[in-house]
């Protein structure tokens, strides 16, 4: 089977290769690839930035790609994954059985390898993942959405985090691709209100957001100084110290900021002001296990997510597929075998 492989420990050194098709474990699905995501994560694993040296331990030479829709070629009897089914699911591989795993924080898991980073991974023909990963796509949603299921997923697991319910006026802070899932993840909750925040710079990718159905979009700077305390949860995905304390101002009083962007340098933070103002920030990092079951019918629900700008290409075009992902022509890339 065709796979794209990353070779070494340095920039680069990635290849389209024929690769052996994976065993499948008991506790495991084989699945053919139907659409790979390209992620921000296996572009900085690609260019073998520090922060992926830092994060990771793959073996090389190791196949890449974590986020996938695919389809059943083979899993055990009574498994509940009939072949042929359409499946999408979470990139990492867990024990189940480690204090975080048995507290709904599997993203924490003390034996956590994700695929395409620290095993292998998604980008090829074939692969294999654990049987409790993975839920059945319902046939009214189409492949260029079902691949959208893993970001969707951090979405939905962010307002998790924030206790986002009926009745609440929610933020969204930076229109990128995190920030859009959440955005659709918010249209496929029952009422709720969504402000898109984003800068001068953001001006496309909040008009996509308004096509994707929020209430309103706001920039910064320009209009933001007359929603100061006025929502009950601010989700922040744009990953900047600014936006980090945007964030924290526009909560209400009693409200709570969940962090899911990842800025480079480390923040300053009022807690006096948190105090006196009951706020909370609380971080929201990629999903839990558990929250894939509810992944298939709220992908069915998020109409927003067929307005996504995405871009579909080859396996073998990876450098386009990241080009297109760094210039911002697409929010989403996808691969195709
Ligand atoms: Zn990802
Ligand atoms: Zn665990």
């Amino acid at each position: 089977m065709r796979a794209l492989v990353k070779s070494k420990a340095a920039p680069g050194g990635v290849e389209l290769r024929d690769m052996p098709v994976p065993q499948v474990g008991e506790d495991e699905v084989l699945l053919e690839l139907i659409y790979g995501g390209l992620c921000r994560t296996d572009v900085s694993f690609v260019q073998w930035n520090a922060a992926a040296q830092a994060t990771y331990r793959p073996n090389f030479p190791q196949i890449i790609g974590h986020e996938y829709l695919g389809r059943v070629v083979a899993s055990a009897p009574g498994s509940g994954l009939p072949v042929g089914s359409r499946v999408v699911g979470s990139g990492h591989v867990v024990c189940g059985t480690c204090p975080p795993c048995l507290a709904g924080r599997s993203m924490l898991c003390q034996n956590l390898k994700v695929l395409g980073l620290d095993i292998d991974g998604v980008f090829a023909e074939r692969f294999v993942v654990p049987r409790r990963n993975v839920a059945i796509v319902p046939d009214e949603v189409p492949d260029v959405v079902a691949a959208l299921a893993e970001p969707f997923a951090v979405g939905l697991h962010a307002l998790k985090r924030g206790s986002v319910q009926a009745g609440m006026k929610v933020a969204v802070i930076g229109p990128g691709s995190v920030g859009l899932m959440t955005i659709a993840a918010l249209g496929a909750e029952d009422g709720v209100s969504t402000t898109a925040i984003g800068t001068e710079a953001d001006l496309k990718q909040l008009e996509l957001a308004s096509s994707m159905g929020v209430d309103e979009i706001r920039v910064v700077g320009r209009d933001t100084n007359a929603v100061a305390g006025a929502f009950d949860v601010v989700v922040e995905t744009a990953g900047h110290e600014s936006a980090v304390s945007l964030a924290v101002e526009l909560a209400a009083p009693g409200g709570t900021v969940v962090c899911v962007g990842l800025p480079a340098d480390p923040v300053q933070i009022n807690s006096g002001r948190l105090a006196m103002t009951e706020k909370s920030l609380v971080g929201a990092r990629a999903h839990d296990i558990s929250d894939w079951k509810d992944v298939p019918q709220m992908l069915a629900k998020a109409t927003g997510l067929a307005a996504i700008d995405v871009k579909t290409v080859g396996l073998g075009e990876l450098d386009h597929a990241i080009h297109l992902t760094a210039t911002r022509q697409a929010s989403k890339v996808l691969l195709a075998p």
